[in-house]
């Protein structure tokens, strides 16, 4: 009987100290499969508004392969054959780990990966319900710099409205056309002489006309109904600086060739200038900019590259200011009403804005979801600075989509400069 209590005990004192060393294996693994819970919701890898990445602690011990390692995560389906004939090979990711820290006299290794991997299963349950709860969080997170995916990876776009008018034309009275009227005023198509036409929700004669204007501009048929090809334009984020200024419609080229006033312009470039064609003075080649405190620090080494880009292809030189220095050129990092003539409005969906020389303002519209290079559901930070970078130098919007001054700017993609870019600054300065 006491040799029986004896066993009873020595097995109570072995159980111990397995669950006393998963315990320390399995929080390690929470907080691996943890930090990839972002990643896994579809947010870009790097994110300008997270903080940077600390250094590495060289008190605390390697962590395991990095989580880009699929070995890592152990399908289930893998673990339950542990513990038949290779339980090594089978199981790589118990085999990371050294099995040392189990200690258990007299079990294989196939039994030790074995409880390592059912423990496993339990926790991708439980990070599944972290991920859950994390997920939960982000859906109900007040907006703030970037807006969230929805959890098919599909952001709400701010121009939902213009897909309910799918077909709309000339008699129609939808209570969604107030809202594409100010959209077609914010970038220069409509102006009404009438303020209460300017909110209500009539398709009328001005609507469709400024409907076909827009269409011209964006290579779609002149029909003026507000069809798919024309919804699919409107729904993509774009610049903030209007296509239109001052009733002189830039991105036609007719219109190019006699409001520019300068001579050997091609009719069918593909460039266009700000009214009146302000530029920097032929002593000002080398220009200076800086980052306002509100500019993410991911975003620097974007815009330094278009710059550098800008640099290489035209007579201009960039230079980043010391700090506390002015500067020619300012970039900032804004949401909403930000002081200047053009807010970012919630609805609106613009990307960014700049002015023409010599103001030197360019502003990225916080609101939107950025990132350094090409990533899902993001927007590339250098494309959009190489564009608004154009405006600060003079050019205005371009009808051709190849073109850097194009307005319109899809998330995912990136884009470079132009030959019909570099032309218009030659053009402009006569170089
Ligand atoms: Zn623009
Ligand atoms: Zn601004």
């Amino acid at each position: 009987m006491e040799e029986l209590m004896a066993q009873v005990a020595e097995l109570r004192r072995q159980n111990h100290q397995i669950l006393t060393s998963l315990r320390a294996t399995t929080q390690h693994h929470v907080v691996v499969e943890s930090e990839n819970a972002a990643s896994d919701l579809g947010f870009p890898q790097q994110n300008p508004l997270a903080p940077p990445p600390e250094p590495p602690d060289p008190h605390q011990p390697p962590r395991h392969p990095p989580p880009s390692d699929p070995i890592l995560y152990c399908p289930r389906q893998i673990c339950r054959s542990v513990g038949s004939s290779r339980p090594r090979q089978i199981c790589p990711a118990a085999a990371t780990t050294p099995t040392r820290r189990i200690g258990i006299q007299g079990w294989g290794e196939s039994a030790v990966a074995e409880q390592r991997c059912r423990v496993r299963g339990s926790l991708r349950l439980r990070t599944a319900l972290i991920s859950f709860i994390f997920l939960i969080f982000i859906l109900l997170a007040p907006s703030g710099h970037a807006k969230r995916n929805t959890p098919s990876g599909k952001k709400s776009s701010p121009f939902d409205f213009v897909n309910k008018l799918k077909g709309c034309h000339k008699g129609n009275n939808t209570k969604e056309i107030h809202e594409l009227k100010a959209y077609l005023e914010k970038f220069g198509y409509l102006k009404y002489p009438n303020k209460n036409q300017a909110i209500d929700d009539d398709f009328d004669d001005i609507l469709e006309s400024a409907i076909k204007t827009y269409q011209e501009n964006y290579h779609i048929k002149p029909s003026g109904i507000v069809d798919d090809e024309t919804i699919s334009k409107m729904t993509t984020p774009r610049c903030g600086v209007p296509d239109i200024v001052n009733g002189t419609n830039y991105m036609q080229p007719r219109n190019r060739n006699h409001e520019s006033g300068l001579s050997g312009i091609d009719t069918v470039s593909l460039y266009s200038f700000f009214p009146g064609n302000p530029k920097w003075p032929p002593s000002r080649t080398h220009l200076t900019y800086r980052f306002l405190p509100n500019l993410p620090a991911i975003a620097m080494d974007p815009v330094a590259r278009a710059f550098q880009k800008w640099q290489s292809s035209t007579h201009f030189t960039f230079a980043r200011a010391q700090p506390n220095q002015n500067s020619d050129l300012v970039i900032g990092f804004y949401s909403g009403d930000h002081g200047d003539i053009d807010p970012f409005v919630a609805r609106d969906g613009t990307l960014a804005h700049a002015f023409a020389p010599m103001n030197g303002s360019f502003h990225y519209n916080a609101d939107n979801r950025w990132s350094n290079g090409a990533f899902a559901g993001a927007h590339d930070l250098e494309t959009v600075a190489l564009h608004e970078i154009g405006h600060l130098l003079g050019l205005g919007h371009s009808s051709d989509a190849a073109v850097i001054m194009f307005p319109n700017m899809g998330a995912g993609l990136t884009k470079d400069l132009n030959a019909n870019d570099i032309q218009g600054i030659r053009t402009l300065y006569n170089r």
